[in-house]
């Protein structure tokens, strides 16, 4: 049974990987998942509420949208860390320089999660679109909502 808020041109777009490829490629260059547009970001730290192209709620109606992002940029950031970590134990064994380990491995933990942090929010929020298309109505829902048409924070 189809879902009736679709057209029928969506649910075959939903199982293309070219479709998969053109939204993750705009989510990495930070750009509107669902249409390409800028000025998605409110800041490094925030989105805009709604894209100022085509209207999308940005954290789709949900409060609690971004916690996935925060998982991934946690779990991305441990695993390059870790990576690291055993690439340097390795080389330089048997003196392994510990205190250079520790200190070099928290600074880099939270200075990679500070840089990753957009990208991991547009990243998640690209990856939801491809598992759940945007729906005609959805957007609509965007365009009549009058908060924060451009990236300016907002009280
Ligand atoms: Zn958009």
């Amino acid at each position: 049974m189809s879902n009736p808020r679709r057209l029928p041109q969506d649910e075959a777009a939903e199982l293309s990987t070219a479709r998969a490829w053109r939204i993750m490629s705009r989510a990495a260059r930070l750009r509107c998942p669902n249409c390409g547009g800028d000025r998605i970001l409110d800041g490094w730290f925030a989105l805009a509420h709604r894209c100022p192209t085509c209207g999308l709620v940005l954290d789709r109606g949900e409060s609690d949208y971004f916690l996935g992002a925060y998982l991934v940029n946690l779990v991305a950031v441990e695993l390059i860390l870790a990576a690291i970590m055993v690439v340097i134990g390795i080389a330089t064994a048997p003196d392994v320089p510990w205190t250079l380990l520790m200190w070099g491995g928290i600074v880099f933990a939270l200075v990679a999660a500070i840089a990753c942090y957009p990208w991991t929010k547009v990243l998640w929020l690209g990856f939801d679109i491809m598992l759940r298309p945007v729906t005609h109505e959805e957007l609509a829902l965007g365009r009549e909502d009058t908060r924060a048409v451009s990236p300016t924070r907002h009280a």
